[in-house]
């Protein structure tokens, strides 16, 4: 068996990257990392001040100037090379991820396996912006005599401030575009989950790209944010985290462009006609995977009436087949929450939903930092549980008589990040895709599924803007016009 003590040590004591030096905090100020699993020491960081974000906005000032007079082919090829050192290095990403996040070493693994392709379709898309030729002599009277046509270009500064629960691919998903597309990018790491962002940076840094045009601030979101998100010299946030936390970025960001990606409470209907034991398995996966903590988990299961007894009976023994534990350890499917007190937060919910009539059909136990799967059902869809993100390992199961009545469950919480449906007639079926207000809705799936390229992000409070490679380049490059005038 492996040890998971010895994997969980020993990733290092790290500084801040700015200006392509690594460094101490402006005052000396440094955070131990520690395993949500046990509490063991895993690294170390520096703890960045308001004066090292002024001093990493000036260096990617001018480490944007250069990148964006650097070739789209000799950027591509730069991060070629990282996409290849970040494939050579998964297990020890994987390692990394799972140490400081808690999640179980195989699904680590697959998020380290992506870090490489994500890189390698940014590479790509960095190569391909182009722009549109005008007809202006359509225009009558002022086009006769002129060309005009359209210039893709990079923004300039950009900061991405990234949540805990995927360290290495949301990351990714905006430092790969922003990089490939000539930007420079200052990248604010969630306190809980650095380390792996660093070994993301050392990996761009390896490949070559040059000083300034990375830089790595890791500490407190409380203390760097305002100063960053104020910064007249950034161009454009990308930030993915919590709803609260956008909405203050939202208010204090001024003339900038901005893309939130934020909270959800994820609907999957379950309509007569839905073959159960997909449904089943898809739902057992999707909404316990990373302990619940994705924002496109599985929170909801709205379900006809006619099949809720089957589709109970089939996910029950599923979910209590979830194997929880040490996340180093073999056959673990379920590890920590990221820290005790969002354990406490989540039995706290379900807690209050079984006191308000809600029936826990299995799980819902806390010890420490763990809390057991949990089915709850005669969920109203008006409850907290229901309609505040939950972010931990808890599906919340709400009957309904009619299809009318699902659509409106699905789209009765203030979120529309993503849904899933599955039976229902082909009619159905196209009404649901049409009609549920979220980014993404899958028939088949819950929506618990993403392909790194496709569009990706929420509509109402999960946020605005979109996510997925060649999306993230739009939103992190402008269409400037440009006029020939003969
Ligand atoms: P969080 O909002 O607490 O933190 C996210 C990041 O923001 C961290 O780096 C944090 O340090 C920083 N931050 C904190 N205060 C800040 C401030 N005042 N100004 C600027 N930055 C600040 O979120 P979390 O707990 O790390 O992550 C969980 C949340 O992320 C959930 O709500 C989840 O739904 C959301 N999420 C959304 C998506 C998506 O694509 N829609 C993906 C993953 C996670």
């Amino acid at each position: 068996a492996p040890d998971g003590g010895a994997q969980r040590r020993g990733f290092g004591r790290h500084g801040l990257l700015i200006d392509g030096a690594w460094r101490e905090a402006s005052d000396g100020g440094r955070a131990e990392i520690r395993s949500p699993f046990d509490g063991s020491v895993v690294g170390e960081v520096a703890v960045a001040t308001a004066v090292d974000a002024d001093a990493a906005v000036a260096a990617a000032v001018r480490g944007a100037a250069r990148w964006r007079r650097t070739p789209a082919h000799e950027r591509a090829a730069i991060l070629l090379r990282a996409a290849e050192l970040a494939e050579a290095r998964s297990a020890e990403l994987a390692a990394t991820i799972s140490a400081e996040n808690g999640k179980p070493l195989a699904e680590a693994l697959g998020e380290a396996r992506r870090s490489g392709a994500i890189i390698r379709l940014a590479a790509h898309e960095g190569t391909q912006l182009y722009g549109d030729s005008l007809p202006v002599d359509a225009n009558p009277g002022t086009g006769q005599d002129k060309v005009g046509f359209t210039l893709r270009q990079p923004v300039g500064v950009v900061v991405a401030i990234t949540p805990f629960n995927y360290p290495a691919l949301l990351v990714l998903h905006k430092v790969g575009p922003a990089l490939a597309s000539g930007n420079a990018v200052v990248l604010k790491p969630a306190s809980a989950t650095p380390l792996t962002a660093i070994a993301l940076a050392r990996v761009f840094e390896e490949a070559g790209l040059p000083a300034g045009v990375l830089s790595v601030l890791t500490g407190s979101g409380g203390v760097l944010g305002d100063a960053l998100v104020q910064d007249p010299r950034v161009r454009k946030i990308s930030f993915t985290g919590s709803t609260g936390v956008g909405e203050r970025i939202s208010a204090l960001a001024g003339i900038k462009k901005l893309s939130l990606e934020l909270g959800a409470s994820s609907p999957t209907l379950v309509l007569p006609g839905a073959d159960i034991e997909r449904a089943a398995s898809a739902v057992a996966a999707g909404g316990y995977a990373n302990a619940g903590q994705v924002c496109i988990s599985v929170q909801r299961v709205v379900v006809h009436r006619a099949v809720e007894a089957d589709f109970l009976a089939a996910l029950q023994p599923k979910v209590e087949a979830i194997r929880m534990g040490d996340p180093f350890a073999e056959g673990t499917a379920l590890g920590p929450l990221i820290a005790r007190r969002e354990a406490e937060r989540v039995e706290r919910s379900i807690s209050r939903a079984v006191a308000d009539g809600a029936r826990l059909l299995t799980g819902g136990e806390r010890d420490g930092a763990f809390v057991s799967p949990a089915i709850v059902t005669g969920v109203d869809t008006r409850h907290p549980l229901a309609q505040e993100e939950l972010f931990g390992p808890a599906v919340a199961v709400t009957a309904v008589d009619s299809f009318d009545a699902a659509i409106d469950a699905a789209n009765g919480t203030p979120y529309g990040l993503a849904a899933g449906v599955f039976g229902g007639t082909l009619a159905e079926g196209v009404r649901a895709m049409r009609e549920i207000d979220a980014g993404s809705v899958h028939l088949g799936w819950t929506p618990l599924w993403r392909a790194d390229l496709m569009p990706y992000g929420g509509f109402k409070a999960s946020g605005y803007g979109k996510e997925g490679i060649r999306s993230t380049v739009e939103e992190m490059t402008e269409v400037k016009t440009v006029i020939l005038h003969g």
